[in-house]
């Protein structure tokens, strides 16, 4: 069935416009971020005998999120820890290794784990953002430092996972840290020197400060400006730029996606009052200066962590008889937006999934229309999509011959209320949303159907006709970053450790390659001699991953690059790992201090360690805790950061001993808990955090 359909409708445009050779320059593909490749070589005739061509095992079993570059036959490839391989494409020799060297305490800035989404590669040079605010440049044949400059500040809470992109002589960079409180900007640098073109700040600072003497000055005052209210600028009021970024050629032009604000809640944030521009929006900039040319705002008045930050692809689309240059995002909202990038005007916009806060998109205004409840002033509000979102960072691709958009989607239920006891807290987390309302069941049947009612799934969409054409559900939490090539073929990571390949216009299953470890990031496809190779990286982890609560622990081989073939006979290292028992104190705990600590722990602990306490085994799984039976080495690790060097830092900052002990208590109920239900199951033992 999906042979024929190839053949009628795609083989002839992908012969014609086939190049002699194919490779993976940008991030995206192509500077048009479409993640299409015309190689046909694999296709939905061969694609039964795709196999392993070579694998390589980078020394971190943290999340891998990066998609490879591939240029003149070298594989450019950034992993966890900020670290960059040069690989020959071919047979996966190592050329070079670079390793930023980032301080393990930076660990802790990161939400959502200590990943990197790839380097840039342009005339000789690789670029890489360290999680430490620096941007390298590095020699692309010795992998020697070239220059490095520091892009953030410090003293303030800021990471970069994000990639850099290179536009003409111009190198550009975000970054993240908006749920602990910073202030959001992008900045370019030349390419030769590292020395700084221009930076825009997303949100304005406090409207008695001096001028940034930045790009956004002017529109920050008269357009931003008054849309806030309150004292927001004390803690940045967030806005960070922390994943996509794309360049335009057509149009010499750079759209920024923009994230949540800092806190999350708007009546804390800016007193309920005003859109807070440019939080959630899209905005367009000259590449050359910086200088704003529009935006487009999804969420007035953000509240609910609704990034606007997540993969945008540019097109050329006939809609209405009419040839359009568009902007396609799928937004954290749920929404798919279809905007102009000429101007900056919404064309359509339909939800992708399910959705309870808002019922469709004013098209006079460009506004959602909310659900007054979704504002939980009054009242707790039962939420989708939520701050996991319908979509996130996960790559999408769009394939010209279908004219579908394949879009990694997840559906997620979050309970949002306000917190009345919020105050800021400096270097940590700050969403004044309830956390009472976020604490899990302690029972495992209730909590394990909670999470298996969250889906990811695999949606071929329409992007003119704004509707679903096809769509297939992972059995899993989570899917990954999808490929779109000529084969007709879609390729697509999966939590679960698959790597599958699906007829691009029904979805069928065409092939599939497990690979021992969960698959989030985005697959590249390149041509070297005549072979066409498929290349995706191994090595579960992120957000998503350390903070959902996963029943027990996977162990998490080190992350991999898999790179495949037509006739590809390698295989994968036999993979075992040893395994660890829960450790449950026999100590008796008073049952306030488990109320405390359960509170306590949702505060500051499940975004690592696992909604109630479950881990998914990417970092420790604290009922396995050879400290949690000890009260001495509990309290040099929490308290005092004995491990601070592996990201793990002491919490006296924010805590008291006698919360830190509460949270061991709560921690040893789990582990009772876990040793009473899951005796017979073998227990994982996490491996050290490298
Ligand atoms: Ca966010």
């Amino acid at each position: 069935m999906c042979a024929a359909l190839f053949t009628a409708a795609t083989l002839s445009i992908s012969v014609a416009a086939k190049d002699t050779s194919v490779q993976w320059p940008v991030l995206g593909g192509t500077d048009l971020e479409q993640r299409f490749s015309r190689l046909d070589q694999v296709n939905v005739d061969t694609v039964g005998k795709l196999g392993l061509a070579w694998s390589f095992e980078f020394d971190s079993n943290r999340g891998q999120e990066a998609t490879p570059i591939v240029i003149g036959g070298v594989m450019y490839v950034s992993t966890s820890w900020s670290r960059v391989y040069a690989l020959d494409a071919a047979t996966g020799r190592q050329l070079w290794r670079f390793d930023a060297q980032v301080a393990g305490r930076i660990g802790f800035d990161a939400c959502c784990d200590v990943v990197s989404r790839g380097v840039a590669v342009a005339d000789g040079r690789v670029f890489l953002a360290a999680l430490d605010g620096r941007l390298i440049a590095l020699d692309a044949k010795s992998g020697k430092t070239l220059w490095s400059v520091v892009t953030t500040d410090p003293t303030q809470p800021y990471t970069i996972t994000g990639a850099p992109r290179v536009m003409g002589d111009k190198v550009i960079i975000g970054n993240a840290g908006a749920e602990y409180g910073v202030r959001g900007y992008v900045t370019a640098y030349a390419t030769a020197t590292g020395k700084q073109s221009w930076r825009f700040y997303t949100v304005p600072a406090s409207p008695t400060a001096a001028p940034d003497g930045a790009a956004s000055d002017r529109i920050l005052k008269k357009v931003a400006l008054p849309t806030w209210a309150g004292h927001w600028y004390e803690h940045g009021g967030g806005g960070a730029v922390w994943d996509a970024i794309v360049y335009d050629p057509e149009l010499h032009r750079v759209y920024i996606g923009v994230g949540n604000g800092t806190p999350w809640n708007h009546q804390v944030r800016s007193e309920g009052k005003g859109d807070n521009l440019f939080l959630a929006s899209i905005v367009a900039l000259d590449a050359d200066t910086g200088a704003y040319q529009w935006h487009y705002q999804e969420n007035p008045g953000e509240s609910w962590d609704f990034d606007a930050t997540q993969p945008m692809i540019l097109a050329t689309l006939k809609i209405s008889g009419r040839d359009r240059k568009v902007l396609m995002q799928a937004s954290k909202n749920g929404f798919f937006y279809v905007i102009d990038r000429t101007h900056g005007q919404l064309i359509s916009a339909k939800n992708f999934v399910p959705m309870n806060w808002s019922s469709g998109i004013d098209m006079a205004t460009g506004r959602p229309i909310e659900n007054p409840d979704s504002r939980y002033a009054d009242k707790p509000f039962v939420m989708y999509p939520s701050a996991l979102g319908g979509h996130s960072w996960h790559p999408m691709a769009f394939d010209p011959q279908t004219q579908l958009v394949y879009l990694p989607t997840y559906q997620f239920v979050m309970v949002y209320g306000n917190d009345p006891e919020f105050s800021f807290r400096p270097g940590t987390w700050n969403t004044a949303i309830s956390y009472v309302l976020q604490e899990p069941s302690d029972d495992p049947v209730a909590l394990k159907n909670a999470m298996s009612s969250f889906q990811g799934r695999l949606v071929a969409w329409d992007p003119v006709a704004q509707k679903e054409v096809w769509s297939v559900a992972h059995p899993t939490l989570q899917n990954g970053g999808v490929l779109a090539t000529a084969g007709h073929l879609v390729f697509e990571g999966t939590g679960a450790g698959r790597f599958e390949a699906r007829c691009a216009s029904s979805g069928e299953l065409l092939w599939s390659f497990q690979a021992q470890d969960g698959i989030m990031a985005g697959p590249a496809t390149y041509e070297l001699d005549g072979v066409q190779y498929i290349a995706v990286l191994s090595g579960y982890g992120g957000g998503f991953a350390l903070g959902a609560a996963a029943g027990q622990p996977t162990p998490r081989p080190n992350g991999r690059v898999l790179v495949f073939r037509l006739g590809g006979t390698a295989t994968l290292p036999e993979f075992s790992m040893t395994t660890a028992a829960v450790h449950a104190p026999t100590e008796r705990f008073s049952d306030d201090q488990v109320s405390d600590g359960r509170l306590l722990y949702t505060q500051n602990c499940y975004r690592c360690h696992g909604a109630g306490a479950q881990s998914a085994g990417v970092l420790p799984d604290l009922r396995r805790s050879g400290a949690l039976a000890d009260h001495a080495a509990w309290s040099a690790i929490v308290n005092d950061g004995a491990l601070e060097s592996q990201g793990m830092v002491g919490f006296k900052r924010w805590l008291t001993p006698v919360q830190i002990e509460d949270i061991r208590a709560y921690i040893a109920l789990k582990a009772k808990i876990a040793a009473d239900h899951d005796e017979s199951v073998p227990q994982a033992a996490t491996p050290a955090n490298k």
